[in-house]
């Protein structure tokens, strides 16, 4: 294969899927419609276990020194907090909701995709398409003088955003609802005592929820029955809902963004069409509650890049694609019932039904158990793919962790002796045998270039005995007694190129 993978849209999505590509030399062209970045905060959370797939990608130290940590969220009602969440109860290294404005995580992306050696085409739009099964051809129109261009690629990743192109011209169903509520949205510096943690106010008429930007920094998002005039609230509006429905003595200046936005809940079925996959907003649409759009997107991207980079260089089967639909769908089905959950207990303006939330919200909020499953839940450390065709359950496998399930950091050692840790050994893009308190695995020539082997020590999560076998994006595909290790090589066998 000669032909570069063609990724449409350079969001969020897109550059995580470039650079994903690109780190495993798999050659890449990103186009993108628009002259320049956005410069607006949109996302602003970057939840756990994306930084925990960005430390995978070899490229978290710089979201990390750009970010602001948030330690937890909580939920006030009333005057009185009726929930606190403290993310320190998530169990990894990154244990807080790293907070970062779009633009800047584009950034950040884009420079990580440069030092990789690919630059984003600017002004470059897909035009036309037509989709055969070994590929797609395209038509490319450079903005800037006109000029069409005809391209032919293996495969097409449809990263180009709520409005897709190219969802459109396959024709496929984009199936859910446009909300009736109506929200603003503002992007302002707040003076007084707020902390660095996502502050949601349930009140009669309404929410209003604060997340934090930069020092001093806040996007205040609120649900209003009347569109304001001109599409943006002003900011007297802004600080008229800050002292209805927030904390006392918070007043709001400086505004960087005003703004009106609606929900849509919209999700594709099917995540791939022949050689076109679609990935972030293209596939799934959602409510912003729970801050989960972007990550969700950039994980897409995530779970089909290694895919395709095995494949590419001929290391696995092309059959190993098929799992990625089925595997982000799912997802996406989950994050999408969540976030509509969430915000329908939100805005709920029926004073009996409010009286019942909040009381609800005041007791389950103290349960230790519900506590952690929340934690889990908004840090996205809960999410598994148990149902997927690349799941496999042994005979006599591990309860811990559960196959599909996502696979904690630990200390590795290779069988060279080398030290280092497991998310640094999945770097390299192929499956790792990580064998627990016992020898590891000795794995035929013939499937070194999709596995390595590696041991540790019984830690964490991990049961002594047992050989788990682990995605290159961090689940468990399958474990089994490292004293019967066929299930590894059988499924290695099954996914290796012949
Ligand atoms: C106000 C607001 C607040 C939000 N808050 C959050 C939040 O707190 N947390 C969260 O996770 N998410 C949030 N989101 C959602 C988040 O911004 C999106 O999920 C995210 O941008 C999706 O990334 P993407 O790369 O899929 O799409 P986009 O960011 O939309 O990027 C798609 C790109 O494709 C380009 N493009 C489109 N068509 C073509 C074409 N034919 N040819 C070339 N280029 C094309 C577009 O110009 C665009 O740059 C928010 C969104 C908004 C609007």
């Amino acid at each position: 294969m000669t032909e570069p993978v063609l990724i449409v849209g350079a969001g969020p999505v897109g550059l995580t899927m470039a650079a994903a590509l690109a780190r495993h030399d798999v050659p890449v062209r990103i186009i993108e419609r628009a002259a320049a970045r956005t410069d607006k905060s949109k996302a602003l959370v970057l939840w756990s276990r994306t930084l925990e797939l960005l430390d995978i990608q070899d490229c978290v130290a710089p979201f990390l020194a750009a970010g602001l940590k948030g330690t937890g969220a909580r939920i006030i009602a009333g005057g009185r907090e009726l929930v606190h969440l403290g993310l320190d109860r998530a169990a990894t290294q990154y244990n807080y909701a790293l907070f970062v404005p779009q633009s800047e995580t584009e950034r950040l992306l884009e420079e990580e995709l440069a030092r990789r050696g690919v630059t984003v085409e600017r002004q470059v739009e897909l035009a036309t398409f037509t989709v055969a099964p070994d590929g797609v051809g395209a038509t490319l129109r450079h903005l800037a003088d006109g000029a069409e261009e005809a391209v032919r690629t293996r495969w097409l990743c449809a990263c180009d955003g709520a409005h897709s192109t190219i969802r459109h011209g396959l024709g496929v169903d984009f199936t859910g609802s446009t909300e009736p509520s109506i929200w603003v949205l503002a992007d302002v510096m707040i003076s007084g005592a707020l902390p660095v943690e996502v502050t949601v106010c349930w009140q009669e008429d309404g929410i209003l929820a604060f997340f934090p930007i930069a020092p001093g920094r806040f996007r205040i998002i609120a649900d209003v029955a009347v569109a304001p005039d001109g599409g943006a609230p002003s900011l007297a509006e802004v600080q008229a809902l800050l002292d209805r429905r927030g904390p006392p003595g918070l007043t709001a200046h400086d505004p960087v963004w005003l703004s009106e936005f609606r929900i849509n809940e919209r999700k594709l079925k099917d995540y791939r069409v022949g050689p076109v996959f679609l990935a972030g907003d293209a596939a799934h649409v959602h409510s912003p509650a729970g801050g989960q759009g972007m990550n969700t997107g950039m994980q897409d991207a995530i779970n089909l890049a290694w895919k395709l980079a095995l494949v590419w260089h001929g290391a696995a089967r092309p059959s190993l694609l098929d799992s990625y639909s089925p595997e982000r769908s799912a997802i996406g089905e989950q994050v999408l019932r969540n976030a509509g959950r969430m915000t329908r207990v939100a805005i709920l303006r029926n004073p009996i039904l409010q009286r019942l939330r909040n009381a609800a919200a005041g007791v389950l909020g103290h349960l230790p158990a519900l506590r952690q499953r929340l934690v889990d839940q908004f840090c996205e450390l809960d999410l598994h793919y148990a149902e997927s065709p690349l799941t496999v359950r042994a005979p006599h496998a591990a309860a811990h962790p559960a196959p599909g399930a996502r696979t904690p950091d630990c200390a590795v050692v290779a069988p060279d002796g080398a030290r280092g840790r497991l998310h640094e050994a999945l770097r390299e893009g192929r499956f790792v045998v990580l064998s627990v308190g016992a020898s590891a695995l000795s794995l035929p020539g013939s499937l070194a270039r999709i596995a390595r082997a590696a041991q540790a020590r019984p830690t964490g999560p991990y049961q002594v005995g047992v050989c788990y076998l682990i995605r290159p994006d961090a689940y468990l595909a399958l474990s089994t007694p490292a004293t019967a290790p066929q299930p590894v090589f059988d499924f290695l066998d099954a996914i290796a190129a012949a």
